[in-house]
């Protein structure tokens, strides 16, 4: 078992650091380069949803948490911005609140599909926690069986 908190600025170049971040805190389990991949990307999404809709480009922190259990990661990002109204609506793909800005509505679908686990809790007007897991090796061993 392994643990760790970050706290940084909804600050774009942010996205890219909270992925490596995840990244390098995920290598001692050995995962794969496409699941290391998977788990990058799904960061990624989460953060930018925090920076574009939690703070609307505004100035606010993000937290983000992670752990590990055995073979598996364990990852929760929360801002404390807008919230989600109708979290129902927000999960369908391709919904966005954004067209406009030419968004495509996927990142909470690629979340959802590139680990083995994922959950929002909103509440709007107080924020927004994104947690997802995922289990490395996981496709080896049902291969082994
Ligand atoms: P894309 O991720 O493809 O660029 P998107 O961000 O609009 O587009 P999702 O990531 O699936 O799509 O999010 C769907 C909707 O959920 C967003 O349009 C937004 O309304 C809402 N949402 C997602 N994350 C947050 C958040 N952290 N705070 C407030 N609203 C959010
Ligand atoms: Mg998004």
């Amino acid at each position: 078992m392994n643990e760790m908190q970050l706290k940084f600025l909804s600050r774009s170049e942010n996205e890219v650091f909270a992925r490596n971040v995840v990244a390098a805190f995920a290598l001692p389990l050995s995962p794969t380069l496409a699941e290391l991949s998977d788990v990058k990307t799904a960061v990624s999404e989460a953060v930018t949803n925090c920076i574009v809709h939690g703070y609307r480009g505004g100035e606010g922190w993000i937290t983000l948490s992670c752990r590990t259990e055995d073979t598996c990661l364990h990852i929760e990002i929360s801002d404390s911005g807008r919230g989600i109204a109708d979290l129902e609506k927000a999960l369908q793909p391709f919904y966005t609140s954004l067209p406009e800005e030419e968004r495509s509505g996927m990142g909470f679908t690629i979340m959802q599909t590139f680990m083995s686990d994922f959950s929002v809790t909103s509440e709007a007007g107080r924020g927004t926690t994104v947690r997802m897991s995922k289990t490395f090796g996981a496709r080896a061993a049902e291969d082994a069986r």
